[in-house]
């Protein structure tokens, strides 16, 4: 059967259609500035891919531009090809344990947590609105960010503000990319061969977060209420001192949001290095000479390490450190600058294989004591499988 992954952003829409249970990927691609008169609809297809400039008035518009493409490019046959679709949504909240099916209940609770991802949840729910629009009667997802994080405990998630901005406000660290770190660590564990194993995941893409894992389940991660805590990233500054905003604001005559704005779009690598926030220009950069470009991977990697260290104790042991995303799957030298700063923990990486193009397994050598994996993240994967597995437990609750 097949299933659609979706992931909306606020001018953006991202669709995979995926084969199940086979999880091929029969199209995918991505729908950018809608709401603009440049908007672009890029699909891939047979090794094909298609770029169709045109305006795109908003996300409902997208959706049905997709679904017409499909069965123009006889991609299916008519819409009722799609047996599901799954819904990434980045805030959960406490709402949201485990995925759920949407109806209009679902929708007004996401809707609720936009105050905790203004950004995020805001065009989740535009998207979805346009998807159950176009497909009425087919079952929709919703599958959160948050939700493989939800088994950390007070110790993790609480921040030493007062208790009642928690029991009042929800403010609490959710961590983000759970999806991802969710999908990497069961690969991690079928190659160990250890359903108990203890991880420390780092998916270092544009995002960066750092996940403990152990047997299965995320106890501590990097990233907080929203996406902005801990590791400097492409350009968000991860952890800082917070005081640094009245001296800002009083200097610059700057307004919260448009500090909040900085702190989030123009900081990371892109704020210190002054280049770009993609890694392969910082790296290129760094290569020639550029200090403030080395800074930046500096900065990033030691933090890294300091989450490493913290969570080796945490999880007391560690199997394996697992590399993912953009960067984590494509740069050697990221990864190599991480391990050095934590080789005291006896890991060892195999530089040859570390320095091999599109390597993805085990890269520490084989005296390491802890493994180091690469493993190509899948998040679309996921949301099909999510929505395969639901399929299959309403189709037996019907029978
Ligand atoms: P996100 O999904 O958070 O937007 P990605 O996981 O796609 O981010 O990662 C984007 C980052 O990955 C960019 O900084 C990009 O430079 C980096 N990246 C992608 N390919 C490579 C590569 N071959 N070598 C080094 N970095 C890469």
């Amino acid at each position: 059967m097949k299933i659609m992954a979706i992931n909306a952003g606020s001018s953006s829409l991202k669709f995979q259609l995926l084969q199940m249970p086979s999880e091929d990927v029969i199209t995918s691609g991505v729908f950018e500035r809608i709401g603009l008169d440049d908007a672009v609809f890029t699909i891939k297809f047979n090794d094909q891919k298609q770029e169709l400039k045109q305006p795109i008035k908003n996300h409902g518009v997208a959706v049905d531009l997709l679904l017409e493409g499909l069965i123009k490019l006889n991609i299916i046959k008519s819409l009722e090809d799609i047996k599901g679709v799954g819904h990434r949504i980045v805030q959960g909240g406490e709402i949201f344990k485990e995925a759920a099916i949407i109806d209009d209940k679902v929708v007004a609770d996401i809707e609720s947590l936009i105050p905790l991802a203004p950004l995020h949840n805001a065009a989740h729910v535009i998207g979805i609105r346009a998807f159950r629009k176009a497909l009425p009667n087919v079952l929709q997802l919703a599958i959160f960010d948050t939700t493989f994080h939800q088994t950390m405990e007070e110790d993790a998630f609480l921040y030493a503000t007062p208790y009642e901005w928690y029991t009042k406000y929800g403010i609490r660290k959710y961590g983000f990319h759970g999806t991802s770190h969710q999908y990497v660590s069961q690969v991690a564990n079928k190659m160990l061969n250890n359903e108990n194993a203890k991880l420390i995941v780092c998916h270092i893409g544009n995002g960066v977060s750092i996940t403990a894992i152990d047997a299965g389940k995320s106890v501590d991660t990097s990233m907080g209420l929203t996406p902005l805590e801990g590791v400097p990233m492409g350009t968000r500054t991860g952890n800082i001192d917070p005081s640094m905003l009245s001296l800002i604001q009083e200097r610059e005559g700057k307004s919260l949001q448009e500090l909040l704005n900085i702190l989030n779009k123009e900081s990371g690598y892109l704020g210190v290095s002054g280049v770009s926030n993609d890694s392969r220009d910082i790296a290129k950069a760094a290569e020639e000479g550029n200090r403030r470009a080395q800074l930046a991977m500096i900065l990033q990697a030691k933090r890294i390490a300091d989450y490493i260290g913290s969570y080796y104790i945490r999880l007391r042991g560690l199997d394996a450190i697992v590399f993912t995303a953009g960067i984590g799957e494509n740069s050697g030298e990221v990864r190599k600058m991480i391990i050095d700063y934590v080789k005291v923990l006896g890991v060892e990486l195999d530089d040859k294989l570390n320095n091999t193009r599109g390597v993805t397994g085990n890269i520490a050598t084989k005296n390491s004591k802890v493994k180091v994996f690469v493993i190509p993240t899948d998040e679309e994967v996921m949301l099909a499988r999510e929505v395969y597995n639901k399929l299959k437990e309403v189709k037996k609750y019907e029978s």
